[in-house]
């Protein structure tokens, strides 16, 4: 007999907070013990690619470095192919880059100019929406590719940091919601 597989509810039981990392006051959401567990893992990329049939989107697209975890799975699952969104200075050959502005200074990521063509429907993902800055910044690098954003899906939401806000080009949606 098969258990039945795990809910969303159950991959936020799993989900551990640690308080004060990296530095004091922020609440880290932890996702290594969903990953470290077969099934629940299993369960977070079924649940992130709910709704998508495989082969409707050419590529699902996520952000370094956690993203990638889950991005590449969910590509599999969807039999897309994956690609990178990474920090500046990591991709070898031509790239495009877009910065954003963090409380102190900015960041920028990067994605290789040729990764998707114009008009391919892709698939966003990251492991977690904050303050949205970093999904933004990869919304603007796949709007200047002229990639369709089907949808921008996040396992962990922040909402009271308003990042969908900022992530107006695309539908955005999230499994767990703090
Ligand atoms: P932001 O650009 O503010 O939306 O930050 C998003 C990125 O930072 C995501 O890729 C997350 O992996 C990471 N991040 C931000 N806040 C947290 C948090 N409280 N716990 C875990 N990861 C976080």
């Amino acid at each position: 007999m098969n258990p039945t597989p795990p809910t969303v509810a159950d991959l936020q039981c799993a989900i551990r907070n640690v308080p004060d990392f990296p530095k004091p006051g922020i609440q880290f959401k932890d996702i290594t013990p969903v990953l470290a567990d077969a099934r629940l893992f299993a369960a977070s990329i079924e649940h992130l690619t709910a709704g998508i049939a495989p082969g409707t989107v050419e590529a699902v697209v996520g952000i370094d470095a956690r993203g990638f975890i889950f991005a590449a799975a969910a590509a599999l699952r969807l039999q897309a192919g994956f690609v990178p969104v990474r920090k500046q200075g990591k991709l070898p050959a031509q790239t495009l880059e877009q910065s954003y502005d963090l409380e102190y200074g900015s960041n920028t990521v990067a994605i290789h100019a040729d990764a998707v063509k114009p008009g391919s429907r892709v698939l966003l993902v990251d492991d977690l929406l904050a303050t949205g800055g970093t999904a933004a910044a990869a919304v603007a690098l796949l709007h200047r590719l002229h990639a369709e954003i089907v949808e921008a899906r996040f396992l962990i939401e922040l909402a009271f940091l308003h990042g969908r806000e900022r992530l107006r080009g695309a539908p955005v949606r999230s499994l767990i919601v703090y």
